[in-house]
Parts: structure tokens; C-alpha cells; sequence
């Protein structure tokens, strides 16, 4: 390791390359509290062209890297194992938005929200709106396929990734796509490496596509006395033809959570809330809002309200946003489950989360993106009860064997990283992880990329 490092400070400019122990400790971990680990060094790159370096040097010593957004991911992705975190939060220029083929290219470390504001700021839209969007990157989110709230609509960071650069261990740039929409020009290695985790190269240019800016957005909340009354709207509100942008779910311990950071007068004894937004045509947006919050009070709802301005929805926004953090009021620590789930399947598994929590004998407060399918169970603990711990275990286990008895899958969004991985043969074939360590020959045959990750 001493080799590289000096190799690496000699071939890089001054102050790139980090090893006094005091620098390395935060980049040890990232939003999956209950995984953490250690690099030799880390690289805080500028350009393709140190990357280029970094990984040709990195091919030749042996030694493994991992690439690094912003540390929010919530899978335990970017913890390094020894070897270099390869830190990309430098490299954040928009190199260009175009306004006529609505596409951007960026660099890797551009920050979610400072995208979306830049191309809101030109009458644009980015949709892809993970709740972390003021720190997570767009290399970060590609890397995990990042979704967020309005995914319901308009999909994850996988349908806005058109092109991309990627670094491959030992140096070569592969450079895919482009400011296009259609190709049918071979494989699409670009989706390939969507959701890949850094396991396959170094993403460090990226294409993405823009679409016009909605003219106007409602926001509405609607609280239930009955979880399974939310839950069963879902279907009731696709079933009268209407695409919210947003349909997102809370149970009662969350609602609980988010009072106490945000104090927005939620009554301590609803069981559920939905937060439901329509964005597009003014009147189409009113007309929405207006036939939604009629099905949400046929179906159960004991108070609708529509949030009246802009500063009312952005405190549901806030508020929203910190329902993962605010859970540490419960327990110290907490495995955050991602089951993606047919929307068929969400009332059924809603059940199973309660009977889940009760046969282990757990907290699982549970909010998701429920519109479209994704839940996130969150198992809170405190990893001082080692009791408590192997019954947390044992639920982890149980949550994802419903989800995958229902149709479902592990994560939608978050990824597998360190924490979910014993867990991925529960919901993939053996003949496909053959075949994805198959692929990962291909573009990185000495296993140098974010190794023990995902799988292997
Ligand atoms: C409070 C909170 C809320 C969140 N809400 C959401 C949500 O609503 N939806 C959602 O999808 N996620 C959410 N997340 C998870 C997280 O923010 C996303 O996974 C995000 O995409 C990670 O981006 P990052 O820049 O922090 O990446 P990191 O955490 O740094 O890395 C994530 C993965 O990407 C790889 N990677 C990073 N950059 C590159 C690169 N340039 N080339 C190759 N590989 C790379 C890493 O190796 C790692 O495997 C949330 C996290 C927190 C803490």
C-alpha cells in the first residue's frame, strides 16, 4: 500500500491523496449506520484524467478501490475495505445544459438539489428526488439507481441516464451513449451500469436527459384512523385514472417521529397519512386534488388537507424528509429494509410487516413510496441488547422472505451494498449471480472494483 500511495502523490497534483489517520475516518462510513469500515487512503479526484490514473496505478499494485459520492447511501455501498476510497464530491460541474435537446452532461460529484434547481432555474425539470437530494450526488444516485417520491410518474435515475463515461480498472474510458433519446445501437452498458454500486467502474461523466418544467404542483394530506384504509387507496386513485407525481405513506410511529422535529399538529392518534401530489395543467392539477381528496374521505380518511401555498408544502416536504432521520428518536440504531413490491401485493404485505413486528417483538415503523410499490420497514434497535439484536435479525430475514412470497424483491432503490448482502439469495437465482460475477470478469477482471460488494 505504501508503494501506491507514493506513486499516487507523485503522479497526482498536491494534496489529492489523504492518509494521515485523522482524515481517513470519515470515510468509513456512509447512511447504513450498522456497516462501517477503514481505507489506506483516500483520492479526491478533479478530472477523468486523475481517475485515469488513480485506477491504472490501483490495476497495477492490486489494490482495491472504492468510489465515493457523498456517503449517503443507505446500503453501506462506498465502505472501503482497506485499499483507496476514491472520492468523486470534487468533481461537481454541470459541463452543460442543453435547453434544446433537453439533455445535461455532468460530472459524477454534482450534488442532486444543486442540479435541479440549475435546470429549474431554465424552465427544466430532473424528476429523480431521493429525500437525501441536498447531499447525495448524481454519480451516487446512478451508481445506486436512485428513486425518491416522484418516481411514481416519472420513474427512477435509471429512465434520465442517456450516456456516461466510466473509468475501468487499469485505465480505459468507456464512453457510452449520448444526448439521444432512442438507440438501438447493441447493448445499453451505460444501463448496465446503472444500479451497478461501483462494482463494475468508475462513472466519472454523466448524460441525462430533462423534460419540461410542470407549470403548477398540489400537495395534499390525508390521515387515516385505519393503515389499511391508506394502503387500499393506492388503487383506488390509479383506478380512477389519475397519475399522482407523488403518493407517499406513513404509519403511526413515523407520524409520531416527524411531529416532534417538525410540529405540524398531526394528531398523535391516526394510524396513517398519505402525502399525495398532482403536478401539471393548473385546472387538470385542481380537478385531481379535488376527485383524490373525495376518494381519500369515501375511503376512510378522517381529515384531507391541501396544503394552501408553497411555504405550507415545503414544511411537508421537511417534514417528509426527516422521517428517516427522526426515527433515532425511537432506538439508537436502525436497519433500513427497500422491499419493491407489485402494487397488487401492498395491502397484503402492510399485514405482514405487523404480524412480522409482533412475532419478533421489534419496532418497524414503516414509510415508502407506496405508489409505486416501494416500502421502507425500518427495524430500530439499540445494538447495546444483544437479544434485541438477534430478534432484529431474524425480522430482516422474515421481511424480505414476504416480499419476495408476494412478488416483490429486496430493494427498489437503496441498493445491496455491504448490509444487504447475505440477504440477495433470498430474492435472486443462483444462475443469475453466476452471471453476474460473469460480468464483472468483463469489465474488471482482477476484482479490484469495490470488492465485497453486492455479491461474491
Ligand atoms: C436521510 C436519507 C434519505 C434517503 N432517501 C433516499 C430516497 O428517497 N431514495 C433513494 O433512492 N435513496 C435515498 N437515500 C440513499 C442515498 O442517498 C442514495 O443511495 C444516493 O443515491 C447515494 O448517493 P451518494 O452520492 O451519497 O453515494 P454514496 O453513498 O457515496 O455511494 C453509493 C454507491 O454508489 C457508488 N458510487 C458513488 N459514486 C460513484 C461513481 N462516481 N462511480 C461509480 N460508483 C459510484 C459507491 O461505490 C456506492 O456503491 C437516502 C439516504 C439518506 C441518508
Amino acid at each position: 500500500m505504501f508503494n501506491i500511495v507514493s506513486e499516487l502523490e507523485f503522479a497526482l497534483p498536491e494534496g489529492r491523496v489523504l492518509s494521515d489517520p485523522e482524515s481517513l475516518i470519515v470515510y468509513g462510513y456512509d447512511g447504513a449506520t450498522a456497516v462501517t469500515g477503514a481505507p489506506e487512503a483516500v483520492v479526491n479526484v478533479r478530472s477523468e484524467e486523475e481517475a485515469v490514473t488513480v485506477l491504472r496505478l490501483a490495476e497495477a499494485h492490486g489494490t482495491p478501490v472504492f468510489p465515493r459520492g457523498a456517503g449517503s447511501g443507505l446500503a453501506g455501498g462506498s465502505i472501503p475495505q482497506g485499499g483507496i476510497a476514491l472520492n468523486f464530491a470534487a468533481m461537481n460541474h454541470i459541463l452543460e445544459i442543453d435547453t434544446e435537446s433537453l439533455m445535461a452532461v455532468v460530472e459524477p460529484g454534482v450534488v442532486t438539489a444543486d442540479f435541479q434547481a440549475a435546470v429549474e432555474a431554465l424552465g427544466l425539470f430532473y424528476p429523480p428526488d431521493p429525500a437525501s437530494l441536498k447531499q447525495s450526488t448524481l454519480g451516487g444516485n446512478a451508481s445506486t439507481g436512485a428513486g425518491g417520491p416522484r418516481c411514481l410518474k416519472y420513474g427512477t435515475t435509471r429512465e434520465y441516464v442517456r450516456g456516461m463515461h466510466a473509468v475501468l480498472p487499469g485505465g480505459m474510458v468507456l464512453r457510452v451513449g449520448g444526448k439521444y433519446l432512442k438507440s438501438a445501437t447493441g447493448y445499453n452498458l451505460s444501463q448496465l451500469f446503472v444500479g451497478s454500486e461501483g462494482t463494475l467502474g468508475a462513472i466519472t461523466q454523466l448524460t441525462l436527459r430533462l423534460i419540461p418544467k410542470p407549470p403548477a404542483v398540489g400537495t395534499l394530506l390525508a390521515l387515516f384512523d385505519r393503515l389499511e384504509d391508506a394502503a387500499a387507496l393506492v388503487t383506488r386513485i390509479l383506478g380512477a385514472g389519475i397519475l399522482p407525481s407523488v403518493l407517499e405513506f406513513m404509519d403511526k410511529p413515523c407520524i409520531g417521529c416527524i411531529e416532534q422535529v417538525s410540529k405540524l399538529g398531526l394528531p398523535a392518534d391516526v394510524d396513517a397519512l398519505l402525502l399525495i401530489e398532482c403536478d401539471g395543467n393548473p385546472v387538470a392539477v385542481d380537478a385531481e386534488l379535488a376527485r383524490i381528496a373525495t376518494l381519500c374521505t369515501e375511503g376512510g380518511a378522517r381529515r384531507v388537507d391541501r396544503a394552501t401555498d408553497e411555504e405550507a408544502r415545503e414544511q411537508l416536504w421537511k417534514a417528509r424528509r426527516s422521517v428517516s432521520p427522526s426515527l433515532s428518536r425511537l432506538r439508537p440504531a436502525k436497519l433500513g429494509e427497500d422491499v419493491s413490491l407489485p402494487r397488487a401485493s401492498i395491502v397484503p404485505m402492510v399485514r405482514r410487516i405487523q404480524q412480522i413486528a409482533q412475532e419478533f417483538d421489534v419496532l418497524l415503523p414503516t414509510f415508502g413510496h407506496i405508489g409505486d410499490g416501494n416500502l421502507h420497514p425500518n427495524l430500530v434497535f439499540d445494538p447495546r441488547d444483544a437479544a434485541e439484536m438477534r430478534r432484529v435479525e431474524k425480522a430482516a430475514e422474515a421481511l424480505i422472505r414476504a416480499a419476495v412470497e408476494l412478488g416483490g424483491t429486496l430493494s427498489g432503490e437503496h441498493g445491496i451494498g455491504l448490509l444487504k448482502k447475505a440477504l440477495l439469495p433470498l430474492a435472486v437465482p443462483a444462475d443469475n449471480l453466476a452471471i453476474y460475477t460473469r460480468l464483472k470478469q468483463v469489465f474488471d477482471p482482477s476484482g479490484i472494483m469495490n470488492p465485497g460488494k453486492v455479491f461474491g
